[in-house]
């Protein structure tokens, strides 16, 4: 394929990127968006393959046939065995692989042939490429893995605080800068031979990765979304260097829409969580996360109800809001919460949803949950939206959720998720919690709301309880 087709491919693609990620933003259009991705992927993996980048002989062919093929055979199997509750881990596994590639690309680009004819100007750019593509590729790597146990639960969720941390990450991060600067004062190795540069690229690749091992495992549990999207927008960037050092446009072009978007998404979040970007990037925001030694332990008496009671107060509610949280996801209790909606939307009663930006494990997994079962958008409603509707609520009822709807967030100080707005489902007539026992949730916080002179514990599996509901509704 000429060089000119090609570039019209990547421009191409790179439009079909940008109308996916707008696609992407409504759930109206978010399978439109999808649509668009898989079309500017394949366009951009086709116009790869055939341009003049991996020239005409068989064996590049195989060559790349044998990494690819298998590569989206296990992507395929892998992925498609991923419960919706695992997505998280799964991102942050994929994420790892960008960084790790970045790393490779940069030191395939620094140990193999140069390309000729390049000026002296030219190879130290190219030799800054490497440089900072590495380095942002090692911590993007080291991080995602760190997040990756931190989100499976085989790492510790409470944050990692090594005393002087902040301070530790600027000497690491001089550290690299000084490594950089004897990487480019070595040269490229022209002769042929080892490069004098790998050295320093060796030991700032290991120093690398300390920092994103440090960063995320500095970072408390009920951070974690913002570390998610952080990491997202990072492989980006790493993505983007790699573009750089391969010299790839439309990888400079998709790294940078990623990059940016995740750096977007993770200010969103924070917004939303109401912290400090600067704080969760650094490290140990509510340096008690994850542990309840210094919050408040809740006062009260906890009242548990029945299936019968339940069913009872929504026949008599006029307005349910209802809050869906992890447990519903772990439960897939969503198709038989659509049934029940209908039920009770036929019976002329306003059913809403509530959705809290950081519910469930993912960004936007509620939204995702209701949307395959078919619960109208128009009654999904952000936590903004509706968070002011609690007063005139007859009945709140919590599914599966805890931390999202956490007085403490607003009375304690002390707790580890202070600050975090929450949904205020207390302030309606009536709350009913549906959880399987007292545990807390991902922040590891003790939940006032239990306790609550309103509130009414339904134990028991979301889906199980939901189908008796369903069943006695229906009946
Ligand atoms: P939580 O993790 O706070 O609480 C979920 C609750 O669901 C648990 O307390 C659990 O209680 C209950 N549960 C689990 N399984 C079931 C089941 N089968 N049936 C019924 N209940 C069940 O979830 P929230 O959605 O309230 O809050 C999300 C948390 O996750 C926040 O702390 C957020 O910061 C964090 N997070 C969010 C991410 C995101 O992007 N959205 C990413 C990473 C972390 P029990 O065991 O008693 O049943």
């Amino acid at each position: 394929m000429p060089d000119s087709l090609v570039t019209v491919a990547y421009i191409a693609a790179s439009a079909l990127f940008i109308l996916s990620l707008s696609g992407l933003s409504n759930q109206e259009t978010a399978r439109r968006g999808n649509l668009y991705g898989i079309i500017g992927m394949v366009l951009a993996l086709v116009a790869t393959a055939a341009g003049p980048a991996m020239g005409t002989s068989a064996a590049s062919f195989g060559m790349l046939a044998g990494a690819v093929v298998p590569g989206a055979l296990i992507g395929a199997v892998l992925a498609s065995r991923v419960a919706m509750t695992s997505m998280p881990e799964l991102v942050a596994v994929l994420h790892s692989f960008v960084g790790l590639a970045a790393v490779l690309v940069g030191f395939g680009s620094y140990m193999g042939p140069q390309t000729p004819g390049m000026s002296a100007l030219e190879l130290k750019i190219h030799e800054v490429e490497i440089f900072v593509g590495v380095f942002i590729g090692a911590i993007t790597f080291t991080g995602s893995v760190v997040a990756f146990g931190k989100l499976r639960g085989s790492i510790s969720g409470k944050p990692l605080m090594l005393p002087a941390r902040h301070l530790l990450n600027l000497g690491m991060l001089g550290g690299c800068v000084v490594l950089g600067w004897q990487f480019m004062g070595a040269g490229h190795g022209a002769t042929g031979g080892v490069p004098g540069g790998l050295t320093p690229l060796l030991i700032m690749t290991a120093v690398a990765s300390v920092i994103g091992v440090h960063l995320v495992a500095a970072i408390g549990g009920a951070d974690m979304p913002v570390v998610v999207s952080m990491l997202n927008s990072y492989s980006g960037w790493a993505a983007s260097a790699a573009g750089f050092m391969l010299s790839n446009d439309l990888l400079i072009i998709t790294g940078a829409l990623v990059g940016s978007s995740g750096a977007i998404l993770s200010y969103i979040m924070c917004r939303a969580m109401n912290r400090s970007f600067i704080s969760v990037i650094l490290g140990g925001f509510g340096t008690e996360g994850g542990s309840t030694s210094s919050a408040q332990k809740p006062q009260g008496e906890v009242k548990a109800t029945s299936v019968d009671e339940t069913v009872e107060a929504l026949r008599e509610a006029g307005s349910v809001v209802i809050i869906p949280g992890y447990g519903m996801a772990v439960a897939q209790a969503q198709h038989s919460l659509s049934e029940v909606i209908k039920i009770l939307r036929s019976k002329g009663k306003n059913v809403r949803f509530a959705i809290h930006p950081v519910a469930g494990r993912l960004p936007g997994h509620m939204n995702v949950l209701l949307a395959e079962a078919n619960v109208p958008y128009d009654i999904v409603l952000e936590m903004d939206e509706i968070n002011a509707d609690f007063p005139d609520t007859d009945f709140s009822w919590v599914i599966g959720a805890n931390d999202i709807v956490n007085p403490s967030a607003q009375d304690d100080p002390a707790s580890p998720i202070a600050g975090m707005p929450v949904l205020e489902c207390w302030k309606a007539g009536r709350c009913v919690v549906m959880k399987r026992s007292m545990a807390s949730g991902y922040a590891g916080v003790d939940n006032p709301l239990f306790y609550k002179p309103n509130t009414e514990m339904l134990f028991g599996d979301a889906k199980k309880v939901i189908d008796e509901i369903l069943g006695k509704l229906r009946g």
